[in-house]
């Protein structure tokens, strides 16, 4: 889904918000950039050294001449627009915006735009009369403009959350998560929970009184991890250690 999102820079004049548009981009997952009609030099010293890593996004990106070119492709076209203008657009939330990405991107082909203004002046009403709707980042409305690449991370975060959450967390997924306890494990574990609680007295199969389900309830709930388990499981032993031999123990 990120990969097919781009951000569409129109008119930038400052390289360093190319590079610092990059880094943002690139913390949360998207890369594909296009730069309109640049008023400036994409790849200086202050870019690259803004992009803090990131500058092979700027490398990459492709620059048009006119908004129309970098959008062509795109299923949607969302402009960001830091005051209200004369004429009533569609108007959505950065949250709305990432709300509707999995839907918007589902289909085969489908790319979304986010298009971007001049630092000094925005986007001119042609610009923004070309996108189907508009976003708008809720700020003071006594200072409303958010720096470019500010305001591309705020979007770009946006969007990674819709993409985190649609797909269910992906890095649940990844190698570096901790494995769950299995089935079996839990069996164990349930297993010297009870036999330890028996031994310190606290509880009587005689009269179960549910307290082996309320346990068992509480600990799936949790969705222990195998090390948390194993603590657990170090505990009980610990615990057995100390507890008073009873009598109807077989002799050692
Ligand atoms: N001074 C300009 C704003 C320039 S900020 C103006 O008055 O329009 C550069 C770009 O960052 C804007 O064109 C817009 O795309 C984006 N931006 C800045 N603040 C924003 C906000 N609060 N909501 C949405 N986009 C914003």
């Amino acid at each position: 889904m990120l990969d097919r999102i781009r951000i569409v820079l129109i008119g930038t004049s400052h390289p360093g918000n190319i590079g610092a548009t990059a880094r943002a981009m690139h913390n949360m997952g998207l890369a594909d950039l296009a730069l309109v009609a640049p008023r400036c030099e994409p790849i200086t010293a202050d870019s690259v050294s803004r992009a803090s890593g990131a500058d092979h996004l700027v490398h990459s990106a492709r620059v048009a001449d006119g908004l129309e070119e970098a959008v062509a492709d795109c299923t949607l076209v969302v402009g960001a627009s830091a005051r209200s203008r004369t004429l009533p657009w569609p108007m959505i939330t950065p949250r709305q915006l990432g709300s509707r990405l999995p839907t918007e991107l589902a289909g085969e082909g489908a790319r979304v735009a986010l298009v971007l203004g001049r630092e000094d002046s925005g986007l001119t009403n042609a610009e923004l009369q070309r996108c189907h709707a508009h976003v708008h980042i809720p700020t003071n409305p006594e200072f409303s403009s958010l720096n470019l690449a500010a305001a591309v991370q705020v979007l770009a975060y946006e969007c990674r959350l819709a993409w985190l959450e649609a797909a269910g967390n992906p890095q649940a997924d990844d190698a570096e998560t901790p494995p769950l306890a299995s089935h079996e494990e839990l069996e164990h574990y349930f297993a010297h929970l009870e036999r330890t609680l028996i031994a310190i007295g606290f509880h009587d199969p005689a009269t179960p009184r549910q307290l082996m389900a309320r346990l068992r309830r509480l600990t799936l709930r949790a969705r222990p991890e195998r090390m948390e388990l194993n603590i657990l499981r170090g505990i009980l032993s610990a615990t057995e250690r100390l507890a008073p031999r009873r009598n109807d123990d077989p002799a050692p």
